[in-house]
């Protein structure tokens, strides 16, 4: 039974949906928590990993304690050894020998201290984060065709949809609450869903069109579908004339293969292709959303761009129910993003590459180290320290040793650097054992903050309970060890006091030049900040929060119209051989997170799928003589994992997927992601994790 002790709303850590969840507290002291009604991105919904939430939050397998060097410490110690090590590498090679590898777990006030640190303070932006492999490619693709990176789209467009085509996302899975809006849309007013996916998945199963395509031709597919929109004069002239530039060259690019030839790249068959591009034509109201299928690729920004070119084409972007849609794997990626937590961005969407921008974020923080070019991105970073080049690197919330491609090579990287510092919740990860120094971290129901979900929507994250042991919030140990650094400028008193400066730095001449403005809560007092309702930027000074980006054209270009970008086709880096005959996909399963920290603990969570396991199709399992629920080996040259067979149709032929979850912190063949190879986008820095040739062996 719940007792009148008050419920305390608060938002899910897990995927960029950004579900409200309320906890109560009941008379046996246990919390509950339940989905809260009033949060507009779920109105009550949960899925299976937030209901679950309530049981990971006891202390069992946290870290409690700072450690130096394996043995405990305390936290004058700890942070006395992070500034001094910090400041004696920067002493003696300079700022770019150090490092900051974070999270879209992280809270937007935990980014913007440490974006503050590493780009003004220590003066590199050697400040990276796993945000890379999520949405990275959706960033350059925004920027290229906006002048900025926006997400044009809402929740409510999926809603007001007549067709909603799904690129490269088991929806169904990885954005549970928000499918299940989506699905109660097409119960109301007969939404039609296509989903274009190599793999038949959960959500393809509920589509009135699945494409299954060929890994990594998504740019063919839409260029093939911007080609027949110009053929049946779908495209939207006084838009285009008023609003875009860029028509011919991308319009040629795409016009470059004929529909057989789509067929072939695709290896879909022309009726299929044309009844998508059919559908697609026919219908106004279109919102094309896409998640990792699109992003993880080395043809990702092409990939974004060649699908956004289609609605500029037809000026089906910013209307309701219609638009582009990039929907971000983490918590928090968009907070990322929103206080440059990236390498080549800068605080409140402005750009490293602009002498404006980095005078002006210069000029406010009065910064004395300000940096003036981008640092390294997420693979280039670990490589950079395996070299030597980067000396100290401090990870936060995450596990690159098991999470980044070649994750092996990543793990022995961190063992030759001369300090590895992890801020974590947990020791049992495989990134923590390799640190030098261990600090204890707040976790999800501690932490006090916010987040920002895939459809601009800022939201608190509350405590619920103390911090576990001696763990702090991320941005307090960071504010702490920039002080010890000699830094003025991180005397914050509350994350409530980080997200003032945050609000009044993205209206700071900002004259509506930029897209990101949260001006309106430049001087929200703490109480204020405490109560504070979900809200979508932007939200400027005496203006109302939320409206819509793009109604008018009105880009963030230098002339404010958008572009359209030529996207010729590129295959995949590797291509299967007679050694690697078969393409590993990566991904998520439905009630697992991440390398399953927090839901790792919830035996109910394994129900679903127990174990890990690799999908093949009958044919490639019969060349491999294996069957069903064998153990088998998938191997690349990069490293191995050992895996239950799962064998289905629901795969393609020639094509195998491994679930990304399960980790060992001991072992060095326990990773999916230690297969792959670190290819990246070349716009994006973003890895190809979704087309590494592989061979599978029986056991
Ligand atoms: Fe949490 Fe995402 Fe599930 Fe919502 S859909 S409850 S944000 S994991």
């Amino acid at each position: 039974m719940v007792t009148d002790a008050p419920d305390i709303r608060t938002t899910c850590p897990y995927c960029g949906v950004g579900c409200g969840v309320i906890a109560s507290r009941t008379t046996d002291g246990r919390l509950e928590v339940k989905g809260d009604p009033d949060h507009p991105a779920n109105f009550g919904r949960l899925c299976s990993k937030g209901s679950a939430l309530a049981e990971t939050l006891d202390a069992d397998g946290r870290l409690l304690q700072p450690r130096l060097h394996g043995r405990d410490a305390n936290w004058d110690e700890a942070l006395d050894a992070v500034a001094s090590g910090l400041r004696a590498v920067i002493d003696a090679h300079g700022p770019d020998a150090v490092a900051l590898y974070g999270s879209g777990q992280l809270l937007t006030e935990d980014y913007y201290v440490a974006n503050k640190l590493m780009k003004g303070f220590i003066g590199t932006a050697n400040m990276d984060t796993n945000s890379r492999l999520c949405m990275a490619s959706s960033v350059a693709g925004h920027k290229r065709a906006f002048g900025s990176d926006t997400v044009p789209g809402t929740y409510e467009d999926l809603e007001q949809a007549d067709l909603v085509v799904l690129v490269g996302s088991n929806f169904a899975w990885c954005h549970p609450v928000l499918f299940q809006r989506l699905q109660a849309a097409q119960a109301k007013r007969g939404t039609r869903i296509i989903v274009i996916d190599p793999r038949r998945t959960a959500t393809a199963e509920a589509a009135d069109l699945h494409l299954p395509l060929r890994p990594g031709s998504d740019v063919a597919l839409f260029n093939g579908l911007l080609a027949h929109l110009a053929t049946v004069g779908a495209e939207d002239t006084a838009y285009v004339a008023e609003h875009v530039a860029g028509l011919d060259d991308a319009l040629a690019a795409a016009q470059a293969l004929s529909v057989y030839e789509v067929a072939a790249v695709t290896g879909l068959d022309a009726i299929t292709l044309t009844r998508f591009f059919d559908m697609v034509a026919a219908t106004q109201r279109v919102v094309t959303v896409y998640s990792q299928g699109v992003n993880q690729s080395t043809a990702g920004t092409d990939k974004v761009n060649a699908i956004i070119n289609c609605h500029l084409f037809t000026g089906r972007i910013g209307k309701p129910g219609m638009g582009p849609f990039s929907i971000t794997g983490q918590p928090n990626a968009m907070g990322g993003r929103e206080v440059g937590g990236l390498a080549n961005q800068l605080a409140a969407h402005m750009a490293i590459d602009s002498a404006d921008d980095r005078d002006r974020v210069q000029r406010f923080w009065q910064a004395p180290s300000m940096v003036s070019t981008p640092g390294l991105m997420a693979v280039d970073l670990f490589r950079a320290i395996d070299r030597g080049e980067v000396k100290a690197v401090w990870i936060m919330a995450t596990n690159p040793a098991a999470s980044l491609p070649e994750a092996d090579a990543v793990a022995r990287a961190l063992e030759k650097c001369p300090l590895v510092i992890v801020s974590d919740v947990t020791d049992q990860t495989r990134t923590a054992k390799l640190a030098d120094i261990l600090l204890p971290a707040a976790g999800w129901g501690e932490k006090d903050g916010t987040v920002t979900n895939s459809e601009r929507r800022i939201s608190r994250q509350r405590p619920l309970l103390p911090p576990a042991g001696e763990a702090r919030a991320d941005w307090r140990i960071i504010c702490d060890v920039a002080r010890r650094m000699g830094f003025a400028g991180f005397d914050f008193a509350s994350p409530a006091a980080i997200f003032r400066e945050h609000a009044q730095l993205s209206a700071f001449e900002n004259g509506g030049t930029r897209d990101f403005d949260i001006g309106a809560y430049g001087a929200v007092e703490d109480a204020a900040y405490d109560a504070m309702l979900p809200f979508q930027w932007p939200a400027p000074k005496d203006q109302p929060p939320g409206g819509r980006f793009f109604a008018d054209g009105g880009f963030f270009t230098g002339d404010r119209r958008a572009r359209m970008v030529a996207t010729p086709v590129r295959s995949p880096v590797e291509a299967p051989s007679d050694t690697w005959p078969l393409r590993l996909n990566t991904g998520r399963i439905r009630d697992q997170w991440h390398t399953m920290t927090r839901t790792g603990q919830v035996p109910r969570l394994f129900s679903h799928l127990a174990e890990p396991f690799a999908e093949l199709h009958p044919a490639d399992a019969d060349a491999a003589g294996v069957e069903d629920a064998d153990l088998v080996t998938v191997r690349s040259p990069h490293g191995q994992v050992i895996v239950r067979a799962l064998i289905t149709d629901r795969q393609q032929k020639g094509s195998v997927f491994v679930p990304m979850h399960w980790t060992n912190p001991y072992a060095s063949c326990a990773h999916a992601d230690a297969l792959v190879a670190g290819h990246v986008d070349p716009v994006s820095g973003q890895p190809e994790l979704k087309h590494m040739p592989v061979a599978v062996d029986k056991v």
